[in-house]
């Protein structure tokens, strides 16, 4: 089987929907909200009653820009909104505001961690339709149009990615930076976030692109990578038995494993898009842009630069901290009160991130102060890791500060030398075999020791000092 896909190229280009992160939705002021009682986000705008008058969400707009910035496409100083006509259920208007020939910006790239550059088309700004839900032949099908006007933006790559594993990096980095500047909240499993794959094989090594077939709304990582698989096998099976590619869409079904024939590609024109008369073309000016860009935070991976590079942090650890705009801006906070940032970044990597439970939203338990409080404690061995983890969930339990509480529970009473010679004199008296494996190897038992030291103190001596007094005793 892999035999036939060894001989071709993967052509591979997406087409990425986002729902953007506005209150209300594109052209009225309905709310853009998931999970609502079916169709009571609607009004004669969004449902397309005969006479109803759209009116552009600004804040839709200062979105769909800001997605361009973070993607470093070209904004169109002119715009326009167009229909593109077509009948659907799900779609009471009868036709799609979208746009075709101004789209509000067009190029830009992202680049995967190979270095491949994929090249964006074009980034549009359209309006969702509805959402049908098909019950069964007798009872039919339901409808529900809160979705239908929400603000969505579309992102058309040239045809540059070359594997499945290609396409969901890609899929990743856009979701990364959509979420990062809260541009989109991309939940994949509401639909926040939906791909069509474009796929086309051509003979290895050849510039020419063969027929291509488009698989529509995938939305997860594993269906994209699933459904790019079978595809490219399918297409190769067929290519090599000397057969023709019909294109076409085709639906994936996840369950089945397998793509299915929808219907063969309409063509653009089938859609008789022309300017919306209802909606004035947009200009915008460097002003616009400008404004907007002032709002926008350092990308991730300008900030992954800065931690690797300016505060000495692994790749691995910048990674981490970047994984979302929560906890870089926490990582950074923390360093304001404490500025260790390997430390800072063991703490949230190691003990921090644990608490946190998957699919939960994303918070961590304690304030960016008081972590970076007991981390100095820690650091400044006023009371070793162990307390110190000790502290921070008293702090979580009770949202006292740390430094309270710390005098609460006694934990800076230190244990003078005095305590500790006594406890290790007790030891080497009690414990012949300790004495004689030291002397074999004193590394070996160290460990030991400072464990017995630090069980009898509860833990509040200090385990360099320890160390210290260890060689005076035992060598
Ligand atoms: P349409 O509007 O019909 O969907 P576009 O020209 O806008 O067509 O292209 C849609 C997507 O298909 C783009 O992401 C583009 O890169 C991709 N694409 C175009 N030609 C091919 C091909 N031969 N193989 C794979 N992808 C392709
Ligand atoms: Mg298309
Ligand atoms: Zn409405």
């Amino acid at each position: 089987m892999m035999g036939y896909l060894d001989k071709f190229d993967i052509v591979i280009g997406l087409e990425i929907h986002a729902e953007l992160s506005t209150k209300t939705k594109v052209f009225c002021s309905c709310k853009n909200e998931f999970g609502a009682e079916p169709n009571s986000n609607t009004c004669p705008v969004c449902t397309g009653m005969p006479g109803a008058l759209p009116v552009l969400n600004r804040y839709a707009v200062e979105l769909a820009i800001k997605a361009s910035l973070s993607f470093g496409c070209k904004i169109s100083p002119y715009t326009v909104f167009e229909r593109k006509n077509y009948f659907y259920p799900d779609l009471s208007k009868a036709y799609q505001i979208s746009q075709l020939v101004y789209p509000l910006n067009v190029g830009g790239q992202i680049v995967l961690d190979s270095g491949k550059v994929v090249r964006l088309n074009r980034i549009h700004l359209e309006e969702d339709a509805g959402k049908l839900t098909h019950i069964s032949k007798v009872v039919g099908t339901l409808v529900d149009y809160n979705r239908g006007g929400t603000p969505l933006i579309e992102i058309v790559t040239e045809p540059d990615i070359s594997s499945a594993d290609e396409a969901v990096e890609f899929l990743k980095k856009v979701r990364e930076a959509l979420m990062f500047e809260d541009i989109a909240r991309c939940k994949m499993e509401e639909g926040g976030l939906r791909c069509d794959v474009n796929l086309s094989l051509k003979p290895k090594g050849s510039t020419e692109f063969g027929t291509r077939t488009e698989m529509k709304n995938l939305n997860s990582f594993k269906s994209v990578q699933r459904a790019i698989e079978f595809e490219a096998k399918r297409q190769a099976e067929i290519l090599f038995e000397g057969g023709k590619i019909a294109q076409e869409t085709r639906k994936w079904d996840d369950d089945k494993g397998k793509s299915l024939a929808m219907r063969s590609k309409e063509q653009a024109q089938d859609y008789r898009y022309f300017p919306d008369p209802d909606l004035l073309p947009i200009k915008i000016s460097e002003e616009n842009i400008e404004n907007v860009r002032k709002e926008m935070v350092m990308l991730p991976s300008d900030r992954r630069k800065i931690y690797v590079e300016k505060l000495g942090l692994p790749e691995y650890d910048a990674k981490i901290l970047t994984s979302s705009k929560y906890i870089s801006d926490y990582f950074e906070t923390c360093l304001k009160t404490f500025d260790s940032p390997k430390k800072i970044s063991n703490w949230i990597m190691v003990d921090l991130l644990k608490l946190v439970k998957e699919g939960e939203e994303f918070v961590f338990p304690i304030s960016e102060q008081d972590l970076a409080c007991i981390i100095k404690m820690v650091e400044e061995k006023q009371i070793n890791k162990t307390i110190g983890l000790q502290l921070m969930e008293k702090v979580i339990e009770t949202g006292k500060e740390p430094l309270t509480l710390a005098k609460e529970m006694n934990l800076f009473v230190t244990i003078s030398d005095e305590q500790i010679l006594q406890l290790l004199e007790k030891l080497k008296a009690e414990n012949e075999k300790v004495v004689a494996d030291f002397k074999v190897s004193s590394e070996k038992v160290v460990g030991f020791i400072v464990g017995y030291v630090m069980k009898n103190t509860g833990g509040k001596a200090n385990g360099t000092r320890v160390k210290e007094l260890i060689k005076k005793v035992f060598d």
